[in-house]
């Protein structure tokens, strides 16, 4: 078969080789060298660059339908194709919330407008009618829209029956939940951690162990139904000591954190600084330690941004009044390759953890660059120098407090289904 797209001499695993690409799909990786040329509609000679199968995120907030002043389908996609996602899960709290087919319809036909090659958003169904933790959602109906998990995400549910049924249907039907850990009496949403800095600032904070306790119940509960349970964002040495008790019980359960958990503590939130205002909340370097080594040993399965959008008058308020959230499309690439260099994360666990875990969790295609794997994949120059910035940023908000810093590396093409869609 004549590929339709060759690219030639970018490094895999620090080797040189050619990716040849045809009807959408890997065709041949092959090491380069001079012996062959090829015929091909479309050659990218990429000397020096790093390739990298597309990113899977498989938590984000892309706020549309209701709240495009923070993000909308474009701009969210924009920062995903650009920071070398191809797919990411968006969660449910929209206006309304994505607990009907048709509002999973809009997402997928705003996105097909704005990226009809991709990247795509996976939806993620409400787990309940209107994130209420009353009733459960029509979790059939949106399964057949196209929603691939279903999630309270941000609002923690309390009932454990409802919980419990909403995991068993969920599972009928092909699905995973992914709970957001948080007992909703503990301080909800503070987005500082409980302890020296919140009680030097004054202000309400939040223990580890209103994550850890829930993180509890769902490991027992998947152990008890025999049903995979995914939990969001774990920020603390607690919940990954009991996810790792959990693993070598052989439970049924699966985990992801974020970038910002493993860089940053809650001395960010110092001076005030909304822009490190998260939930959950930012912990100490016992807890990023701790998310490291768990990363490492596969305790924790996936990475995801949890990129929360917020407008600049919504953080430029005071700390308390402030919403929650850091935005991660941009800068997850970037962050945690610079780990990988500095020997904080393996490549294989960066692989891993960013495409292979969620595609298995999830059930989402994935390349391998493997032969007929599909042909969504990454060119980066490891070299190039960025300033995070309102000009460098794709995502409509620009709330991380990694703005003003330097970064290095960059996507300069990025292929979806051999396309290139930057
Ligand atoms: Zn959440």
């Amino acid at each position: 078969m004549t590929p339709q797209l060759v690219v030639r001499r970018a490094l895999w695993k620090d080797a040189p080789v050619d990716v040849l690409v045809a009807a959408g799909h890997i065709l041949e990786v092959l090491p380069h060298d001079a012996r062959r040329d090829f015929e091909a509609a479309w050659v990218v000679d990429a000397p020096g660059l790093l390739l990298f199968p597309s990113l899977i995120d498989c938590h984000t907030h892309l706020r549309e339908p209701g709240f495009e002043y923070k993000e909308d389908m474009a701009s969210g996609l924009a920062a995903a194709a650009a920071g070398g996602f191809g797919q990411v899960l968006c969660m449910a709290n929209t206006t309304p919330v994505n607990d009907t087919a048709a509002v999973t319809q809009l997402m997928l036909d705003k996105a097909h407008e704005a990226w009809p090659f991709g990247p795509f958003p996976r939806p993620v169904g409400a787990l309940t009618k209107g994130l209420c933790g009353v009733e459960l959602a029509v979790m059939g109906e949106l399964a057949e829209a196209g929603c691939v998990a279903f999630s309270n995400d941000g609002r923690p549910v309390e009932n454990t029956e409802l919980f419990r049924r909403a995991v068993e249907y969920a599972w009928d039907l092909g699905k995973r939940v992914i709970d957001h850990c948080e007992d909703p009496h503990m301080a909800l949403g503070a987005g500082v951690n409980e302890g020296a800095v919140s009680s030097r600032l004054g202000l309400p904070a939040q223990p580890d162990v209103a994550e850890a306790m829930h993180v509890a119940r769902d490991i027992l509960l998947a152990e008890y139904l025999d049903i995979p349970i995914h939990v969001a964002h774990v920020s603390c040495r607690k919940s990954v000591e009991l996810l790792a008790w959990a693993k070598k019980r052989g439970v049924p359960i699966s985990a992801e954190t974020c970038p910002h958990y493993l860089m940053l503590t809650e001395e960010a939130v110092e001076g005030y600084n909304t822009l490190a205002k998260v939930n959950p909340p930012l912990r100490t370097k016992d807890d990023v330690l701790a998310l490291r080594q768990a990363l490492a040993g596969g305790v924790v399965d996936c990475l995801c941004t949890d990129h929360a959008p917020h407008a600049a008058h919504e953080k430029e308020t005071e700390f308390e009044d402030a919403p929650c959230g850091i935005t991660g499309l941009d800068t997850a690439l970037s962050t945690t390759w610079a780990m990988v260099g500095r020997g904080e994360l393996t490549r294989a666990d960066f692989l891993r953890a960013w495409t292979t875990a969620p595609a298995a969790i999830f059930d989402l295609p994935v390349c391998a660059f493997a032969p007929g794997d599909p042909a969504d994949f990454f060119l980066f120059d490891p070299k190039a120098r960025w300033v995070v910035g309102p000009e460098t940023l794709k995502s409509k908000s620009k709330n991380t407090p990694l703005l003003g810093q330097a970064m290095t590396g960059r996507v300069t093409a990025h292929f979806l289904g051999g396309k290139n869609v930057l």
